[in-house]
């Protein structure tokens, strides 16, 4: 490797340039923004997993519900189409709030404008989990009043 003071080869497992006396150790936290900077995607990439599956999983009801049956049937409907909705509330949720987290996280740090693309991408996930999730709410309760 080299010395990132004076720029001269110095042996991959010196701790100090013998060059210019320079503490090669001294560049180590670097590691440690690698990992808070993953540890930060983690709760985002997990919010957008779950909240996909999720909806996707209601969407494919909804649509295989009315192929099949002419009818919507979530909690309406078999043991099996409530059993699917319930799962598909829980991921929708649990992304829900893993998406919150890392958005806030964003605000917070002032990284909307580095992530852009993720922010903007995970807003719509929120609408788009949140109108599901109120669906389905409405759906449980009508049907449990019954
Ligand atoms: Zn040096």
């Amino acid at each position: 490797m080299y010395c990132s003071k004076c720029g001269k080869e110095i042996e991959d497992s010196s701790t100090f340039c013998m060059h210019c006396g320079y503490q090669i150790k001294a560049d180590a936290p670097a590691d440690n923004q690698v990992q808070t900077r993953s540890s930060k995607n983690l709760a985002l990439t997990l919010g957008k997993i779950l909240t996909m599956v999720g909806l996707i999983g209601v969407w494919t009801i909804v649509d295989v519900s009315l192929v099949i049956w002419h009818k919507i049937y979530l909690f309406n409907g078999y043991e099996y189409t409530k059993i699917l909705c319930t799962i598909c509330l829980l991921l929708m949720i649990g992304g829900s709030v893993c998406l919150i987290i890392s958005l806030v996280k964003m605000i917070k740090n002032k990284k909307i404008k580095l992530q852009k693309g993720n922010f903007i991408f995970s807003l719509i996930l929120l609408t788009l989990a949140f109108s599901n999730t109120v669906m389905l709410l409405i759906n449980y309760f009508s049907f449990m009043k019954k």
